[in-house]
């Protein structure tokens, strides 16, 4: 996906709907850019081009958000969109976007009855949070309600076809999801650091990715409005993201998708829960040297410093640190 990286980026966003030649489009948001006047800005400033905007998306998207979104983009017979939002905004939209041109439902793909086979309508990406990466992967995690599944669906056709990267769009992200989001980067590094199809490249991306969080995480999290951290992390994100999208995640992921979907712990926060745990495990045995080396480069005494770090910032950012915070009964 080709980036487009830096504060105060969104004003190109015009120049770019030009170059495409794009002519009917739907922006996809999430309820608080309609609030904050975001996503009406980006309609004016679109010459027209910006038919509508949908934003009956939810935290977590289901395959029903999924398909309200394909409605709208049939319904203004687009021929691209703009997805602006926090990851579950992406990932509905990327989904959303493949769907408009065939004539099946969401479910069908989501439940693998059909493969996804080509590319859908052009999306343009504008992530508004630090954590998922979505506008640079292949991944749409998404919900059924019906059946009580979250999982994700990954296609080399669901790739944004432009990721425009503005760091300012991230000062008014709010605090716990900051935390959240911040820590899903790391779980991103680090899972693509000890991750099986982990190569020279990704395992470059990764631990910048991760020295990245550590240094900027809390000064995000403390000081929203402090734009070197938001910057910082925003780096973090689409770089970690470079490298999961090659290796894939790994368990304290897995481990995740039923926290989040059966206890509503929030994605990063959820993935959180596992990590130091998963970080400790795979520094024994085969990978303990890389994982050694990984963890004093980043200025740890060894991978177990590491581990605990990782809880201490949780802690510091009033994240669940137990099974039994994350209100699972045991
Ligand atoms: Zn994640």
């Amino acid at each position: 996906v080709p980036i487009d990286f830096g504060a105060d980026k969104i004003k190109d966003l015009p120049t770019i709907l030009e170059k495409y030649k794009f002519q009917k489009g739907l922006l996809i948001s999430a309820p608080s850019m309609v609030r904050n006047g975001v996503a009406q800005k980006i309609m004016d400033a679109s010459n027209g081009k910006i038919k509508a905007i949908f934003s009956n998306i939810q935290p977590n998207p289901t395959v029903q958000n999924t398909d309200d979104c394909v409605e709208a983009l049939v319904e203004h017979k687009c021929d691209f969109a703009i997805a602006l939002g926090g990851g579950s905004i992406l990932d509905c939209a990327k989904v959303a976007c493949f769907v408009a041109t065939t004539s099946y439902t969401t479910e069908v793909y989501f439940t693998k009855q059909q493969p996804i086979t080509h590319k859908g309508l052009p999306l343009i990406a504008v992530p508004t949070t630090s954590g998922t990466a979505s506008e640079i992967t292949n991944v749409s995690v998404l919900t059924d309600t019906k059946r009580g599944i979250k999982a994700p669906l990954a296609s080399e056709f669901l790739y944004p076809i432009y990721a425009l990267v503005d760091p300012m769009l991230t000062l008014s992200c709010p605090q716990q999801v900051t935390a959240s989001s911040g820590l899903d980067v790391l779980a991103h590094s680090l899972e693509a650091f000890y991750g099986k199809k982990h190569q020279p490249y990704t395992d470059l991306a990764a631990e910048y990715a991760a020295k990245l969080v550590f240094e900027n995480l809390l000064v995000a999290y403390h000081a929203p409005n402090n734009l070197e951290a938001r910057i910082n992390m925003s780096l973090a994100s689409v770089t970690a993201g470079m490298a999961f999208n090659l290796t894939q995640t790994a368990a304290a992921h897995a481990c995740s998708y039923p926290l989040t979907q059966n206890f509503g712990v929030p994605h990063g926060e959820a993935c959180a829960l596992t990590l130091p745990t998963f970080w400790k495990l795979n520094s024994i045995g085969k990978e303990s040297k890389r994982l050694e080396a990984f963890s004093r480069r980043l200025g740890f005494e060894d991978s177990i410093d590491l581990a605990n770090r990782i809880d201490e910032m949780k802690k510091d950012m009033q994240m669940c640190l137990t099974i039994e915070e994350a209100g699972v009964k045991t």
